[in-house]
């Protein structure tokens, strides 16, 4: 860090330990400091400091730049606890080094998050334990099927697309409906009766032949009303 780096980082010393700003300071701690940047974790190496007891009891506790320089690392390598490095491509991959190092930097900078947990050992499970986990997640007949279909959610939504288990959408938006789609709700009520999902297609082409029924019948209603209309006498003629 910088002298000017050194003053702000010595500056937040000031506030634990009422010190007094001084240049000389400033140059002394910036070239014990010059491989260390100053960053929250330096910040934070101060507070870290002044919130652990001093060794002797009524001790004052006064920092030092390796301090800071100790706390820091600490701070960093708290985060790298279960580092695992995340190869990206195969095993000869030439700048696996510098990928590596870099990720290493990232989670020790906390910019990215380390794993919470312990990487768990690979492997399967034990032969016996496989063979009853083969039996998970089969399809089950009968009454414990038709509780799994319940609800529109469970349902392939025919209007919007949106898979089984996922909420309907509005339009090209994205944004998610609050009430399932009428078509979808409706196969859901079928499937729980047993029946096959609503023929979306045979449902139109009903509908097309009812308006053509519709326009049929007025057509021929006009008919009879203008030959009616044109049978009875005028006013004229009587
Ligand atoms: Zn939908």
């Amino acid at each position: 860090m910088t002298p000017a780096d050194a003053g702000k980082l010595l500056a937040h010393c000031a506030m634990y330990d009422n010190r007094q700003p001084s240049r000389a300071a400033n140059m002394a701690w910036s070239v014990a400091l010059k491989d260390v940047p100053l960053d929250q974790d330096a910040f934070d190496a101060v507070a870290r400091f002044y919130s652990t007891p001093p060794a002797r009891p009524g001790e004052r506790l006064w920092i030092q730049p390796h301090d800071v320089v100790t706390h820091r690392k600490d701070i960093r390598r708290e985060r790298l606890a279960n580092f695992v490095f995340e190869s990206t491509s195969d095993d000869d991959d030439p700048f696996w080094l510098s990928r590596y190092r870099a990720q290493l930097d990232a989670v020790a900078s906390g910019r990215m998050p380390g794993p919470s947990q312990a990487p768990a050992l690979e492997g399967g499970p034990h032969p016996s334990i496989a063979d009853e986990l083969a039996g998970v997640g089969r399809e089950v007949p009968g009454e414990v099927a038709k509780v799994r279909r319940a609800g529109p959610l469970g349902q392939h939504c025919p209007v919007c697309d949106a898979p089984a288990g996922r909420p309907c959408r509005i339009g090209t938006s994205g944004r998610e409906r609050r009430r399932a789609h009428d078509l979808r709700a409706e196969n859901a009520k079928r499937a729980a009766a047993g029946l096959p999902p609503v023929d979306v297609a045979a449902r139109e082409a009903a509908k097309q032949e009812e308006i053509e029924k519709r326009r049929e019948a007025s057509r021929l209603a006009l008919e009879n009303y203008r030959a009616r209309a044109e049978a009875m006498p005028t006013e004229d003629a009587s």
